[in-house]
């Protein structure tokens, strides 16, 4: 596992980003599998090498934790590279994508020290990466078209708080680890109906790391990792509807990288179910709204205050309206969550008609019956 990339590009430990960058064109070009003297595997390496030492954070890293960090910064194990909240899941009829922009609501501040580790090992790119965890959050219609924060309470492994999600018991040493020798990977026998094969697999003790602790922490058991009930605010876009999801980034379960406490989390998905309201339809962006009036409202019309999603407003009832007619509210819808602009709302009047009259009344309609109305 352990390859020196400063090595493998001809510089020193403290060359800088153009030295670096000098010694990459020039060992690819020597090494470029088209030329004769071309070599695939040693391409492979130094553009292996490159992309790690022209990565302030992924050099930073290597230096730190050395050979073992090998794998990560060529493949997969870092794909979700740190911390977008970004990440908007639409809820498939759009396909758009929904920023949440910097201000993460401090989930940077929860979660921070858990990332970019990335002590990935080269076989498994998946091995320590934490489970995705998916939940549902119900909200009102009244919060939809708001900015809402929500409180979502998960179970889920993380970082063990007694060690950090490093697994060693206070005081104790780290040792070379006996299951493999320090080598990180162990030689399995498996046996096929063609025969027997040898087959190397990151070490299952010390995963891939090839150091372990001599006293392992009592609270994991050496896991880095318990579950523990966490509650996570998560921002609510306005404008967000029925069955649409949203992702954070790293807010899954964690994964198990022993040793340094180094851990890539899983992505938290958060499906959001939008209560039905009792008095309005949501149609995309649209609301609609069916209003009863009385038969005099809708021969003399009116002016009655009537509920909308930002509150009441009043509402002109031209005189002689009919039934089924509808009246609209322009931008008394929602907020689109792709950007400005709103939906509107659609009142649809229906007249109402009384099922049981008063004598008073019984005898006012007998008057209008012979005015002929
Ligand atoms: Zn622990
Ligand atoms: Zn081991």
């Amino acid at each position: 596992m352990s390859k020196d990339y400063y090595e493998l590009l001809g510089v020193s430990k403290d060359a800088s980003d153009d030295e670096i960058k000098k010694a990459f064109r020039k060992a690819a070009h020597k090494h470029h599998p088209d030329k004769e003297s071309g070599d695939e595997a040693k391409f492979k390496e130094i553009n292996e090498a490159y992309q790690v030492l022209s990565d302030k954070q992924k050099r930073g890293q290597y230096d730190q934790f050395g050979s073992s960090f090998d794998q990560a910064g060529a493949g997969g194990g870092q794909s979700h590279g740190g911390f977008d909240f970004s990440g908007f899941q639409g809820g498939g009829q759009n396909g758009f994508n929904f920023e949440f922009g910097g201000d993460g609501g401090g989930f940077g501040d929860i979660f921070g020290d858990i990332f970019g580790g990335g002590r990935g090992q080269g076989q498994n790119q998946n091995q320590g990466k934490g489970n995705d965890v998916s939940v549902d959050v119900e909200i009102t219609l009244e919060e939809a078209v708001v900015e809402t924060e929500k409180d979502i309470n998960i179970f889920i492994s993380s970082l063990c708080f007694v060690c950090d999600g490093i697994g060693a018991e206070k005081g104790s040493k780290v040792e070379s680890c006996k299951t493999c020798g320090g080598s990180g990977q162990v030689t399995k026998q498996r046996r096929t109906i063609l025969g027997t094969f040898a087959q190397n697999e990151i070490c299952p003790d010390c995963q891939g790391v090839g150091e372990t602790f001599n006293k392992k922490c009592s609270a994991c058991g050496g896991d880095g990792k318990t579950k523990q009930n966490k509650t996570i605010k998560v921002k609510i876009p306005v404008g967000i509807a029925d069955g649409q999801t949203i992702r954070l980034s790293g807010q899954g379960e964690v994964g198990f990288r022993p040793g340094k406490g180094n851990s890539i989390a899983g992505d938290l998905y958060i499906t959001v179910r939008v209560k039905q309201h009792s008095l309005f339809e949501r149609k995309g962006d649209d609301i609609i709204y069916n209003l009863q009036i009385s038969i005099s409202q809708a021969a003399l019309g009116d002016k009655i205050n009537i509920p909308t999603l930002q509150g009441e407003v009043k509402l002109k009832i031209p005189s002689g309206i009919q039934s089924g007619k509808i009246i609209k509210l322009k931008e008394k819808g929602i907020t689109h969550l792709q950007g400005l602009g709103k939906g509107d709302m659609f009142v649809v009047v229906q007249i109402a008609i009384p099922e049981k009259l008063s004598k008073n009344q019984k005898k006012l309609f007998e008057e209008l019956k012979k005015e002929g109305i």
